[in-house]
């Protein structure tokens, strides 16, 4: 019922050339913030990622926040400062859409769209990035089954767009104390068998905590991930969004160089 055998690596024009995504390539890097919050911040994290050996910036000009009245993001004015730190690192911009409205805007500068897991059975959504051109990367619904996100992937495809990322970035079960989800590693092998689609973790959504992201890290590698999304904040205590789970540049330089010797990194 999924479609196989063709899509086993997404290819992504960044300005710093194509990036390869999938599991005959190395391991690709997704780092910065959760919100993009001044021009400052955003090209001092694009920078330091860069520098560290990241691939591509992420950062949210329109954020899903579960309260109405919690940081929305910045909206347009964010975008504009997302390509101010394209230009200035040469990193790809990865960014969300979570409005059919806003799609355009949001394709001239990210090079990767992001579907964000409140928004994974978006259809309408769904079937816009699917015919648009700019690859794609649907993060799982935190209460989606496997089978209902390789469905939403589908859509996708479906529409036209054979260039999906699958982001597992933890669901919810029944302990939400220690950890914000639980990050479910397993997907990374059921995934391997059910489709070729190129897979990246999210450990920081996946735990909430910073302190858990490089252990979580360094088992995603480990049990095979193509790819990482780690967020990034030059001063995590004074995040706008997910300040607990973010790593300082310092933090993530060395997470990256941990990650190295593991070998198939960069
Ligand atoms: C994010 O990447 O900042 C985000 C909101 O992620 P998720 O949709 O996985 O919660
Ligand atoms: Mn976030």
């Amino acid at each position: 019922q999924y479609r196989q055998g063709e899509y086993s690596e997404v290819a992504v024009a960044t300005p710093n050339g194509v990036v390869m995504v999938g599991k005959h390539h190395p391991i690709t890097v997704v780092a910065g913030p959760c919100s993009v919050e001044n021009e400052a911040m955003i090209v001092e994290t694009a920078k330091r990622v860069k520098a560290a050996g990241a691939h591509f910036l992420r950062g949210g000009a329109y954020k899903p926040r579960t309260s109405p009245y919690a940081f929305q993001g910045h909206g347009e004015s964010a975008l504009e400062l997302l390509a101010a730190a394209r230009e200035a690192s040469g990193l790809g911009i990865i960014t969300e859409v979570m409005d059919t409205a806003d799609l355009d805007k949001i394709a001239e500068v990210a090079d990767v769209i992001q579907i964000g897991a409140r928004n994974m059975q978006n259809f309408s959504l769904l079937k816009k990035v699917g015919a648009q051109d700019k690859p794609v990367l649907l993060k799982r619904g935190m209460a989606a089954t496997i089978d209902d996100w390789l469905m939403a992937a589908e859509y996708v495809l479906a529409a036209g767009n054979p260039n999906v990322i699958l982001c597992e970035r933890g669901i919810r079960t029944f302990d939400q104390k220690y950890t914000r989800n639980t990050l479910d590693l397993s997907v990374l092998p059921v995934l391997r068998n059910l489709t070729h689609l190129p897979i990246m973790i999210d450990p920081s959504h996946g735990t909430g905590k910073s302190d858990y992201v490089p252990s979580m890290a360094i088992a995603s590698i480990a049990a095979g991930t193509d790819s990482l999304m780690i967020e990034v904040h030059p001063n995590p205590a004074k995040a706008m969004s997910d300040g607990p789970q973010s790593l300082t540049p310092e933090r993530f330089d060395r997470l990256m160089q941990e990650l190295s010797v593991m070998g198939k990194t960069v």
